[in-house]
């Protein structure tokens, strides 16, 4: 009853001041409940990304090294082998020492490394003649190989540069795959020194539809890589790692 008579008391710019009040209490109470609803559908939202992260994680993890292997498109393993340069285009040299030369030494020898495994190997340049990328682009494609190695030989203006290198087009995990167990193999194998497994932007590894690795089997600038280059028992020990871990790379069924 106090109450009903202070009101009745209060002058009408009283009344409407405290109802004015009390309207902005009310809209304040329903701003702060939407910001905690806001909240907790926000921390909702953060959980539920988590847990699919983590599933993601251990999906990943317990699929991840199989699936870059490479598998075989009819059963057997079909291997692409491109020896760089030919002809008039000699590539890189270094005294009697020439790419073009190297390269084809170290392909025939992993021709027959391969195929003596029970693998069928297309060599995407046969004998000394020149080949241009496009062509060599087009006979890798319509090869239908399973996978491609291209061999060159490399070259710095630093002479002490030294060592094998392998590379691999970013955007391909079964090339890169490709390209670790290779280099890995190779310096084994050769003792060579280890240029590491890198990204690499050549027509040969990033244009051809299947995966593809591009090995520089060592420096022609650098006169001990070169004359390793032109020994024979060296070229076997380059071609055993290049065969090892092309063959480590596949998915056997
Ligand atoms: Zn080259």
């Amino acid at each position: 009853m106090e109450r009903n008579e202070r009101e009745r008391q209060m002058s009408p710019a009283e009344r409407r001041r405290r109802m004015e009040a009390k309207k902005r209490r009310q809209k304040e109470r329903a701003r702060k409940k939407r910001i905690r609803m806001l909240i907790l559908i926000g921390m909702g939202a953060a959980a539920i990304a988590l847990i699919g992260l983590i599933i993601f994680g251990i999906v990943k993890l317990v699929s991840g090294s199989g699936s870059s292997e490479i598998t075989s498109k009819s059963g057997t393993f079909v291997i692409a082998i491109d020896p760089g340069h030919g002809g008039e285009d000699i590539g890189r040299s270094n005294g009697e020492t020439v790419e073009k030369n190297v390269t084809m030494d170290i392909c025939t020898k992993l021709e027959t490394m391969l195929e003596g495994q029970g693998y069928q190997v297309i060599m995407i340049r046969e004998d000394d003649s020149r080949m241009s990328k496009e062509d060599r682009l087009q006979k890798a494609n319509e090869s239908q190989a399973d996978l491609l190695v291209s061999i060159h030989g490399g070259y710095s203006e630093d002479s002490s540069a030294s060592g094998a290198v392998s590379y691999y087009d970013k955007d391909d995990k079964q090339s890169k795959y490709l390209s670790e167990m290779i280099q890995e193999a190779l310096v084994k194998e050769s003792g060579a020194s280890d240029g590491g497994s890198q990204e690499g932007n050549f027509n040969i590894v990033s244009d051809t539809e299947m995966p593809a690795v591009l090995v520089e089997v060592g420096y022609l600038s650098n006169d001990g890589d070169a004359s390793s280059l032109a020994d024979d028992t060296y070229q076997n020990n380059i071609a055993k790692g290049i065969a090892k871990g092309i063959i480590k790379s596949l998915k056997e069924s």
